[in-house]
């Protein structure tokens, strides 16, 4: 598994072999809080045997590259023989070798923006709340990840080396996160305070921006297709897939359908009209574009269990959002 920021396609798991590639969110979609989701593992690997590139695109920035390659392994997928692009990767990516990176967030962040050759510095002793502003101290950009210990003095650390001239980089806006247990706050929670108190608008580096968009171009071969992104949200994984020009699967998960909503009248229907994209009638997680709605689309495609046909002419499709399992499994029924 290939997690960097390299732009050598050949670099890559993939290789330059398949001409089709889906990109699969993970959170929700291949496992819950690292807990593999049933039938996941074995939908990837039967979208290997078929011949299509599995790229992996995740928006949490924790996992470090060898955490992600065990969870991978205990969910059934080979890491060698897929590759994995995180938001930590991609907002690496938007700094420069030798920065002086203020980061918060967890392993996979830190590992990340290593690897791209910046110094990382951590709230506390490295960057102390006085002298922020000094030439010695200055911090050229902030990035903001998962941080579970985020508070008030990392917030006024933050802060301060914003406004003392800092860029502001989020990994991603996902303003919740799925747990067993239920949505906690997610990345964009943390962001918004740091934007907020800094008076700054962040550059967002995950899924569904330009950042993360250009890292999964570089890493596909070149003539390789994106046949379907799969995900569970779509102001990210769909749109995402929008702005990659491909379809967009998908996939049920914690995030759009807790287990409480799952049995009522009120769950999840998805219609091919656009007055019938409906997603229950109860307050899902307030994302912008995400919010009850399935959005809409210029192009007149539809958001269905076998992804958009950029033309619309998908057919009527007025099913339940289906399991990764259940994607795959109608994808490649309807190939063959
Ligand atoms: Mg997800």
């Amino acid at each position: 598994m290939a997690c960097s920021t390299h732009t050598n396609p050949k670099a890559s798991p993939i290789g330059a072999g398949p001409r089709k590639a889906w990109v699969i969110d993970l959170d929700g979609v291949v496992w819950l809080s690292g807990e593999p989701i049933a039938g996941a593992g074995e939908a990837v690997q039967r979208l290997l045997n078929a011949g299509i590139g599995v790229l992996l695109c995740s928006n949490n920035s924790s996992p470090s590259h060898s955490q992600y390659a065990d969870r991978l392994l205990r969910a059934g997928i080979d890491p060698a023989r897929v590759d994995l692009v995180s938001s930590a990767d991609s907002a690496a990516s938007l700094v420069q070798p030798g920065d002086r990176v203020l980061a918060l967030g967890g392993d996979g962040l830190y590992e990340a923006l290593e690897k791209r050759g910046a110094r990382v510095i951590l709230p506390g002793l490295q960057a102390p709340l006085d002298g922020l502003s000094d030439p010695e101290n200055a911090i050229d950009a902030v990035v903001v990840g998962f941080d579970q210990d985020f508070n008030f003095y990392r917030l006024t650390v933050a802060q301060r080396a914003v406004r003392a001239g800092a860029k502001l980089i989020g990994t991603n806006e996902d303003v919740t996160h799925p747990t067993p247990s239920g949505l906690v706050p997610g990345t964009g929670a943390v962001l918004a305070a740091v934007a907020a108190a800094s008076e700054t608008t962040p550059v967002v580096a995950g899924k569904p921006h330009e950042p993360i968009v250009d890292l999964i171009r570089a890493r596909l071969p070149e003539h390789c297709q994106v046949e379907m992104v799969a995900g569970d949200r779509l102001a990210t994984d769909g749109k995402l897939a929008e702005r990659i020009g491909a379809p967009f699967g998908f996939v049920r998960s914690e995030v759009n359908c807790p287990p409480s909503w799952q049995g009522s009248a009120e769950t999840q229907h998805i219609g091919s009209r656009p007055d019938s994209r409906h997603i229950g009638s109860r307050p899902s997680e307030s994302q912008p574009g995400d919010q009850r709605r399935l959005p809409a689309d210029p192009a007149g495609s539809t958001v269905h269990p076998l992804g958009s046909d950029r033309s619309g002419a998908g057919g009527p499709i007025d099913l339940e959002a289906p399991s990764l399992a259940v994607l795959v499994e109608m994808a490649l029924s309807r190939a063959s």
